[in-house]
């Protein structure tokens, strides 16, 4: 089994030359999970003002302990007018500005109010309970950094910064062709020898999580007109991925190669050293890469998570690493491995704060259900040896 390529080198060719989308303007409100394209930039100061991080008083430290007169009164958004002078008190609530002449706040709890009189039996400390003019930001920082990916957390201070709209990497536009004369779609009576078609809506899932805009071509028997007008289709529609699923025996392989020939694109065919999903192509036509996943549903889908979803996160502008892995302990034994690198579907328990992994017997790359109740995939890299229940390990989380 020569000249199979390392998953790190497969992942490299999928990648080379993809560079992040273009700009687009979009609601901040709708820019969770986007990349900022340019810095952003405060444009005011937060707290605009001097404010009171407490409800209470707003005085002179100097004046106290003492008895104060209360001239009135700063709610959040409604300043008090006047000026808090020797031997006077204004009432103050969370968020107001510090009226002129205050230095300090005292929290209600301390105070005992008589008419329009505060008294309050103990000291204070200049500058106690106010939150400085600029202390969350200033006006001409960089909040937030191009290439940033947006959170909820970093949406507020886009809004809090007075930002209505934000500059963001366009959504990678993602197409997904399934190819076999046996597959008929879900909720179809299957004829003889014939099977329902599950692949495209698990790697539909996993490019949406990864942020792209999908659209279904449907099924395509394995003839080459067919395909072809699919193909044509994905391209001329704007894609930037074109994923097709399955035609990865050597005959089908063939066809697909026709096809790309037609298109005027350069065929990449590899044979990787992992398991499940050994076969993978690539091709640029126009615009568009398209990504050949084999046709087993375990290594479409573990494909589908080793390589479309770093290229959607490439074009989407977000940085991309391997797999993000954990460390955990095998729940049972595993043989030596070989020359490829294998994913282990596996149930994962925690247990004293470990993770235990605890691969499923059988490893078939067509047992769905076995996908779907795994919680992890356990890595074994090529050639590594024997190891027993108990023995660290690393596992790649499967999305949730
Ligand atoms: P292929 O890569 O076309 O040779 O397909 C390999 C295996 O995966 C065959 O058993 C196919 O029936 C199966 N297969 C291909 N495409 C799909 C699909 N979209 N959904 C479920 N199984 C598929
Ligand atoms: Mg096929």
């Amino acid at each position: 089994m020569a000249g199979l390529l390392p998953v790190e080198e497969a992942l490299a060719r999928v990648l080379d030359g993809a560079s992040p989308l273009p700009e687009e303007w979009i609601p901040v409100a709708d820019c969770d999970g986007r990349v900022l394209t340019r810095d952003l930039v405060a444009s005011r100061s937060q707290p605009p003002e001097d404010m009171s991080s407490m409800d209470g008083y707003a005085l002179r430290a100097a004046d106290l302990p003492g008895r104060l007169t209360v001239v009135g009164e700063a709610a959040a958004g409604r300043g008090f007018p006047g000026e808090v002078g020797d031997g006077q008190a204004a009432r103050i609530f969370t968020g107001a500005p510090i009226p002129d002449g205050a230095d300090a706040v005292v929290m209600q709890e301390d105070t005992s109010r008589d008419g329009d009189t505060v008294i309050i039996d103990r000291t204070a400390r200049a500058g106690q309970f106010i939150r400085r003019r600029g202390l969350d930001f200033t006006a001409g920082v960089t909040g937030l950094p191009a290439g940033t990916v947006m959170n909820p957390r970093s949406l507020a201070l886009a809004a809090a910064m007075n930002h209505a709209s934000v500059p963001v990497h366009r959504r990678p536009r993602v197409a997904i062709l399934s190819t076999g004369d046996e597959l008929v779609e879900p909720g179809t009576a299957p004829g003889p020898n014939q099977i329902v078609s599950s692949n495209a809506l698990a790697i539909a899932a996993i490019a949406r999580r990864a942020g792209a805009d999908v659209t279904h071509l449907g099924i395509a028997p394995d003839r080459l007109e067919a395909t072809l007008s699919r193909v044509r289709d994905a391209r001329d529609g704007g894609h930037d991925i074109l994923v097709t699923s399955g035609g990865a025996s050597v005959g089908e392989y063939d066809l697909m190669r026709e096809v790309i020939r037609h298109e005027g694109g350069e065929l990449g065919f590899w044979k990787i050293a992992m398991r499940p999903g050994k076969p993978l192509m690539m091709a640029d036509l126009g615009a568009t890469r398209l990504l050949g996943l084999p046709g087993n549903p375990v290594a479409s889908f573990v494909c589908a998570m080793l390589f479309l979803e770093p290229l959607i996160a490439r074009l989407a502008g977000r940085l991309v690493n391997g797999p993000t892995t954990a460390a955990a302990v095998l729940g049972a034994d595993v043989p030596a491995n070989d020359l490829r690198a294998d994913h282990l579907r596996a149930r994962v328990i925690e247990t004293d704060g470990r993770l235990v992994a605890t691969p499923f017997p059988v490893q078939d790359s067509s047992m769905i259900r076995v996908l779907a109740e795994a919680d992890a995939l356990i890595l074994r890299p090529a050639h590594a040896p024997a190891a027993r229940q108990g023995d660290p390990c690393r596992i790649v989380r499967l999305p949730r």
